[in-house]
């Protein structure tokens, strides 16, 4: 079986490949790695090895990895659903949230992101194609979400995030993708640089269709149990 770190440097040459494939540029896909349920030892395994941008969904299992890694210079992400009484804690130790589906949620966070640190980066979770799943906004929200969440002043809005629901056939999960591509191109705002696009199932349409973060657990970290 490969380690955590061999897994990574094939993710990561995989990425390198399918950018090239897809004519992008360089470093233009992120690789955001998912470590949600796995321990602080496996994620400072895979920073030993270089990776420096790690995803949590659930706030009090971060923290407390977060604490137990205190001197390692991570970037953390949070990709999970959010409960209004999880926003501070949120606010205050992430960099990065791809999961905002409302502009109450935008509002708290926004007002409780500590003045002494910069503006918190956000994405705007979509539900383009998963009926079973409540989270994210519709589609046709986007334009007037992304209005009324720039106005707010201590969150900096970068993009969109989704999670298609599965599909094994290329073409089939390259098309939400396109879709949302195309209604954040119609916005023509170039803040909007972020899309968070892609998991261990679906890597290749998701950078085809210009994903930037591609989150990725299973494949670097093995099956969550
Ligand atoms: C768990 C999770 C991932 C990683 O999924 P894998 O299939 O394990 O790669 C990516 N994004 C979100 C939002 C997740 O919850």
């Amino acid at each position: 079986m490969d380690t955590i770190s061999q897994r990574l440097q094939h993710i990561l040459a995989d990425i390198s490949i399918l950018q090239e494939a897809a004519q992008r540029s360089p470093q233009s896909v992120l690789l955001l790695a998912v470590s949600k349920t796995k321990p602080a030892s496996d994620i400072a395994i895979a920073y030993q090895a270089g990776q420096r941008h790690f995803g949590e969904n659930y706030c009090q299992e971060a923290l407390k990895k977060q604490q137990q890694l205190g001197a390692f210079d991570i970037t953390w992400h949070f990709i999970g659903p959010i409960q209004s009484n999880k926003t501070k804690a949120i606010a205050a130790h992430f960099q990065w949230v791809h999961s905002v589906d409302s502009v109450k949620i935008a509002k708290r966070l926004s007002d409780q992101r500590p003045v002494y640190l910069p503006p918190l980066n956000i994405c705007l979770q979509v539900n383009i194609s998963d009926e079973k799943t409540k989270s994210g906004i519709a589609l046709t929200d986007l334009p007037t979400l992304c209005v009324a969440i720039e106005t707010l002043p201590r969150l900096r809005l970068r993009g969109v995030m989704a999670i298609p629901s599965p599909q094994d056939d290329f073409e089939l999960q390259r098309q939400p993708y396109q879709q949302l591509y195309q209604a954040v191109a119609k916005l023509n705002n170039p803040n909007l640089d972020t899309f968070s696009l892609g998991m261990s199932g679906d890597l290749k349409a998701a950078i085809f269709e210009g994903a930037t973060i591609v989150r990725i657990g299973t494949a670097l970290f093995g099956s969550r149990s």
